[in-house]
């Protein structure tokens, strides 16, 4: 396998991007890097200050003011800190996900995110995720995946995850909350989620985990081989 590289994946909300990412990650012995994490901690820093996520006027100053850095720990995983503070389980409050999709159409925070995550991957051999890796951050990435699943199987499995919580959610309500999202995500005039022209796609609405995680790894050693 090629010394340095970098895989990014991009794709929809809760198609289980990070989930395999990590996974291969830790079979690789790369980094992985959760790049959403990022935007949601600016969102969750907005919504803390209640602050309008979507005006650019109140975000440009936040990010001034704050300090966001990741943690990386082998068994845990990346942590998301914020002015010293681990948020990592905050950010993942369902009220987040739209404040974060909100912050992320904005060009300040974009261009505050850009050389951050430029600068892990020529540091280190990564797999990143997000939605535009392999479209803008990383467009000369060894290998670009297009994960997706339909939205009616992600909501499925969203549902089946917020039910184990013990925090379960009309189905009808997270398939409307997942379009709303995705909609925002693929229509933003910067950094839209498409697919990149030399990606290759990996539906896994009808895979397993372990179907995908293989589907995965086996893409990823035919090309890095
Ligand atoms: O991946 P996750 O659902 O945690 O991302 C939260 C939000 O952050 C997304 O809905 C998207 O708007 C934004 N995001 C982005 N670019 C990335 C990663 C995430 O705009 N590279």
């Amino acid at each position: 396998m090629k010394k340095h590289f970098s895989i990014a994946i991009d794709g929809p909300g809760g198609a289980g991007k990070s989930t395999l990412a990590k996974a291969v990650a830790k079979k690789l012995n790369i980094l992985h890097v959760d790049t959403g994490a990022i935007y949601r901690t600016i969102g969750y820093a907005a919504f803390s200050r209640g602050l309008d996520a979507k005006d650019e006027s109140q975000i440009a100053p936040l990010l001034k003011e704050i300090q966001i850095d990741m943690a990386f720990d082998e068994n845990s995983g990346q942590k998301m800190l914020l002015d010293g503070k681990d948020v990592s389980t905050e950010i993942r409050l369902p009220e987040i996900s739209m404040y974060a999709s909100n912050v992320s159409a904005l060009p300040c925070v974009r261009a505050y995110l850009l050389e951050m995550q430029r600068d892990i991957a020529r540091k280190r051999s990564v797999i990143m995720d997000g939605r535009d890796i392999g479209t803008v951050v990383l467009p000369d990435a060894d290998l670009k995946i297009y994960l997706t699943a339909s939205a009616e199987e992600r909501a499925r499995r969203r549902c089946l995850e917020l039910s184990e919580r013990g925090t379960p959610k009309a189905y009808e309500e997270v398939l409307r909350e997942i379009n709303e999202r995705d909609y925002q995500d693929m229509h933003r005039d910067i950094a839209p989620l498409r697919e990149a022209a030399d990606a290759v796609r990996l539906d896994t609405s009808k895979l397993s985990f372990e179907e995908s995680e293989q589907a995965l790894l086996s893409l990823i050693q035919e090309k890095l081989k």
